[in-house]
């Protein structure tokens, strides 16, 4: 811990859900004896036969609940200790443990800023939190600090009642950095929880939040398997925080959220490093290509600046007639044009070379159809 540190003025157990405090934790079978490996298993109610699957395999038994092994290899990988670490099942279930850990419903408060990843506000829902947005600054997609002040300093919005902050960056759907420093000013001012989700950080050249966990006892970085490392399949998000915010993650989790086989291969997955940074190479000079691609045509008014593996395009006309005519053609994108701050905009994940070759010609093919018109 450096000495900028606020870890002392810090206090966690003020900021959880008053049920959630008072629970006691369903211990699984599997984590009370976890070190007696060669046992007779008849403790958890599994089938000792096997499943008809195959005779000679370990679905039988219940995945380890705290998926050390992987955990090992993440954070070897991360440089960041096992007990800073928490697996859940994808993002998206970290994502509503973290409303169910420090959200009052009907009480409390989410600080977002939109344009940004759905999940924020729908979880939020989900858990009867009320939602304050921020909307980014129009065309910089940065942080709207002046606001931002106002909002947590506003001494009706007491700051019990502003519980959680979520920014995104990269952010989605707009691809670019949050500025660093901004993100640490909010760190710092808010007495909440701030959950930085760098899900797309591998694309990007600025440095992750990562080697701030010590410095920030309210900061929670999330990241994933889904996107650099190509596993969406497998469903396992990461989060990243303090040994005492883990430790409530794992309190209340599912016993075995993380199957045996998403354990498994992530970890061989992790193993292969070499193609890894292959195919993040393969997708940084694709979405060079699409970039240059994008711009040189007539109907694309903007091509935003991306760190993810997406971009966000303005199209000069209503973007939904493209967005339909690439549907006929087979190629799906993510229409953004009813999201705050995006108007007439696409999101367009960069795939392989293949497939955003045949992205512009259509694209090509749509703007010169029109002039003619
Ligand atoms: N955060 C962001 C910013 C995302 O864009 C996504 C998915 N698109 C997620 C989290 C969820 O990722 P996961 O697959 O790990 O649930």
């Amino acid at each position: 811990m450096n000495k900028n540190s606020c870890y002392s003025d810090f206090d966690l157990v003020s900021l959880i859900r008053k049920n959630i405090l008072n629970i006691n934790p369903y211990i699984s079978a599997r984590i009370e004896h976890k070190e007696k490996k060669d046992s007779i298993f008849l403790d958890a109610n599994e089938n000792s036969f096997g499943s008809p699957f195959s005779f000679y395999n370990s679905y039988n038994r219940y995945p380890d609940p705290l998926q050390e092994k992987l955990k090992k290899k993440i954070s070897y990988i991360k440089n960041i200790d096992s007990s800073k670490i928490f697996l859940g099942n994808g993002s998206d279930e970290i994502i509503d443990l973290i409303y169910r850990i420090f959200s009052c419903p009907g009480k409390d408060n989410v600080i977002i800023f939109p344009p940004t990843y759905g999940m924020y506000e729908v979880s939020g829902r989900i858990h009867g939190v009320n939602i304050i947005k921020i909307p980014l600054i129009k065309e910089k997609y940065q942080l709207n600090l002046k606001e931002i002040k106002k909002v947590i300093s506003d001494s009706s919005n007491s700051f019990i009642k502003n519980k959680i902050i979520f920014i995104c960056s990269p952010n989605n759907p707009t691809g670019n950095d949050i500025i660093k420093e901004d993100i640490k000013l909010v760190i710092k001012k808010f007495s909440g929880i701030v959950v930085i989700d760098e899900a797309y950080i591998d694309f990007s050249s600025k440095k992750s939040i990562l080697n701030e966990i010590d410095n920030f006892p309210n900061l929670i970085v999330l990241q994933t398997l889904s996107k650099s490392w190509g596993l969406a399949g497998l469903r396992i998000g990461i989060a990243i925080a303090s040994k005492a915010i883990i430790s409530w993650m794992n309190k209340i989790k599912f016993p075995y959220n993380v199957s045996i086989n998403s354990q498994e291969i992530a970890i061989k997955a992790l193993e292969n490093k070499d193609l890894f940074f292959y195919n993040l190479k393969n997708i940084l000079s694709e979405r060079e290509y699409l970039k240059n691609s994008l711009k040189n045509i007539p109907i694309i008014d903007k091509v935003y600046p991306s760190s993810s593996n997406f971009f966000l395009v303005k199209i000069n006309s209503p973007s939904i007639h493209l967005y339909k005519y690439l549907i006929n053609n087979k190629i799906i994108v993510r229409d953004r044009s009813k999201v705050i701050l995006c108007e007439n905009c696409l999101r367009i994940t960069v795939g392989t070379h293949e497939e955003n070759e045949c992205l512009i010609n259509n694209i090509e093919k749509y703007s010169h159809d029109r002039k003619k018109k």
